[in-house]
């Protein structure tokens, strides 16, 4: 067995919250317990929404709650750049991986008309996005365009319809879903010249030598479509810890527009990190 190796992966477009605070610190513990390696990950890719106060207020902010990394963009490592940003052409080659092996195909819908083709929203997380319905796709087989050298299209991955995905979580245990039923053919590089999530959040795991991923339990479909980049660049996958989402006292999933709940304006009303932390260790004590 490789040595453990996790990561903590946010994404600088807001405040860290309590809910990610405690998904980290899960992650941090797991690395612990099993005598692995932590790694920080700055997933800013989102160019809109990507600010650089922020990417250096949750280094703070984690810190702050007590949590440390062995790499990362602020302490290097031998995986550098550990920023999303400066680690393009990665995922170009990856992309030049998928499209060799005919895994891809270019779209031009827009993503209105995804939405009115697929109907009514699916039930799921934060990562849900309509059914890309199977009738847009250009039939199997067919010649695919070369790749642009700066990206105009969307680039989707077509999903093996029908087959049954599974994966044992660490926290969960056996989960599936069906391709083309639960997920459909999702975007791999988007026509703004940009990796997805879903392909830099795979290629950075697998190069990284992530042997666990920790992370929301939103993201399990996600994991679904991560595992089909996985297969189709010929990597092995990590395994994954899903970690129970944290509410409000309404019962609505936290989210960085709760700024009461943010770790700087804990930290500004004067809460103390070992407080934070003790809550959780009685909460979690299985992690
Ligand atoms: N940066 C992503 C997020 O914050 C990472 C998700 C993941 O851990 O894969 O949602």
């Amino acid at each position: 067995m490789n040595p453990y190796r996790g990561r903590l992966a946010p994404s600088p477009t807001g405040h860290l919250h309590l809910g990610h605070a405690r998904t980290f610190w899960i992650a941090a513990q797991r690395a612990k317990r099993f005598q692995g390696t932590l790694v920080l990950r700055n997933d800013d890719l989102d160019a809109a929404r990507y600010r650089m106060d922020f990417a250096a207020a949750m280094l703070e902010d984690l810190r702050w709650l007590g949590l440390s990394w062995a790499e990362g963009p602020d302490v290097g490592g031998p995986f550098a750049p550990y920023d999303q940003s400066l680690r393009l052409p990665l995922y170009r080659r990856a992309l030049e991986v998928l499209h060799a092996c005919g895994a891809i195909y270019p779209c031009s819908r827009s993503r209105r008309d995804v939405i009115e083709a697929a109907g009514a929203p699916h039930e799921g997380g934060s990562d849900d996005e309509p059914l890309y319905p199977a009738s847009f796709r250009p039939p199997a087989g067919s010649p695919l365009p070369p790749l642009e050298s700066k990206i105009t299209v969307n680039w989707r991955l077509r999903v093996p319809d029908g087959e049954v995905l599974r994966f044992v979580d660490t926290r969960l245990g056996a989960q599936q879903a069906v391709a083309g039923v639960d997920f459909g053919d999702f975007p791999v590089w988007r026509k703004d010249d940009c990796p997805s999530y879903q392909l830099a959040c795979a290629v950075d795991d697998a190069a990284m030598g992530i042997t666990e991923v920790v992370r929301g339990e939103d993201l399990v479909r996600s994991t679904f479509r991560q595992l089909l980049i996985y297969r189709a660049l010929g990597k092995q996958a990590p395994e994954f810890h899903h970690c129970p989402l944290m509410k409000d006292e309404k019962g609505v999933r936290l989210a960085k527009r709760h700024d009461a709940l943010s770790l700087r304006s804990l930290r500004d009303r004067g809460e103390r990190p070992e407080e934070i932390l003790k809550s959780w260790e009685v909460q979690e004590p299985t992690t």
